[in-house]
């Protein structure tokens, strides 16, 4: 019997990344789709995969790591279907409607939880029981693994909306999110910097007292996550992160804020080893997607 190929798809507010993988991870096909609506992106990404299957061999499973929000719970009936989200068209659109043709198992989870199980895979994670993972950039994103696992409650966590101290005499900027004004996105994201300083960070020129102002705020999020889930990790993407000297400054501002009051060997002197960027740069969400397909295949 030939081996069972796997569909994946990185479903990223300005793009897809669509792949045909073999279950080793290795990549037969790539492309590149713009998100726009469902009415012209899914019409291609099935195209794509019909093609794909055609040239290299039958599809077995598909993995979505994908934003949000979307029902990522397997026992729902609207499993794999987009909710809220404030995307034109892509409210209600879902993931089976363009994969459901290949008649095979579809695994379907947050964009942040497939990056984080690329890096606890082959990536900046390896070895961590508990692993969270945390993308600034357009937005803010948190996902949390247990041995490999994503947890979720009844929906998937929203770690990038938790409210934080904001001292409007020292930083007068009201917050852009829609739903809380000054939540952590609304204070952090690329938006938010933007909105507040005209640029984004590099293009400031990463001053110091800029960048530690954001750096306090993500660290709210940081010392949360260990209280809350005692990480072996913390692993910190997205564009945001990419401003010269915000890591330093995020480990220095969690170990501030933390305060002393964890003592543990992860938790190392500076954090350099506990507060790190992705192991797998931008390959982390692909590496997840063709890992949840992976677990599809059985
Ligand atoms: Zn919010």
């Amino acid at each position: 019997m030939a081996t069972q190929l796997i569909g994946a798809i990185e479903a990223g507010g300005t793009k897809f990344v669509a792949a045909l993988a073999r279950p080793d991870g290795s990549k037969l096909a790539e492309t590149r789709i713009p998100t726009e609506t469902p009415v012209t992106c899914f019409p291609a990404l099935a195209q794509f995969f019909r093609d794909a299957a055609r040239e290299h061999g039958a599809i077995g499973a598909f993995g979505v790591a994908s934003f949000g929000p979307i029902d990522i719970d397997p026992a729902s009936s609207a499993y794999g279907t987009f909710t809220t989200t404030p995307k034109p068209g892509w409210s209600g659109a879902r993931f089976h409607d363009v994969l459901g043709e290949f008649g095979v198992p579809i695994v379907v989870d947050t964009d942040v939880n497939g990056a984080a199980l690329g890096e606890w895979q082959s990536g900046a994670g390896q070895g961590c029981k508990t692993l969270a993972y945390t993308t600034i950039g357009t937005g803010v994103g948190c996902g949390v693994l247990s041995e490999g696992k994503s947890l979720m409650g009844f929906s998937h966590y929203e770690g990038g909306h938790i409210g934080v101290a904001h001292d409007r005499a020292a930083d007068p900027y009201a917050g852009f999110c829609p739903f809380h004004g000054d939540c952590l996105e609304g204070l952090a994201a690329g938006p938010a910097i933007k909105g507040r300083w005209g640029q984004s960070l590099s293009d400031l020129g990463s001053p110091a007292d800029k960048v530690a102002l954001i750096a306090d705020y993500i660290a709210q999020l940081a010392v949360n996550l260990v209280l809350l889930h005692m990480p072996d990790r913390l692993v910190f993407g997205g564009g945001v992160m990419k401003t010269s000297g915000l890591i330093d400054a995020l480990r220095s501002a969690t170990e501030q804020r933390i305060a002393g009051y964890i003592k543990a060997p992860q938790l190392d002197p500076g954090l350099v080893n506990y507060i790190v960027t992705p192991g797998l740069g931008d390959e982390a969400g692909i590496t997840g997607a063709i890992a949840l397909g992976r677990r599809a295949l059985g």
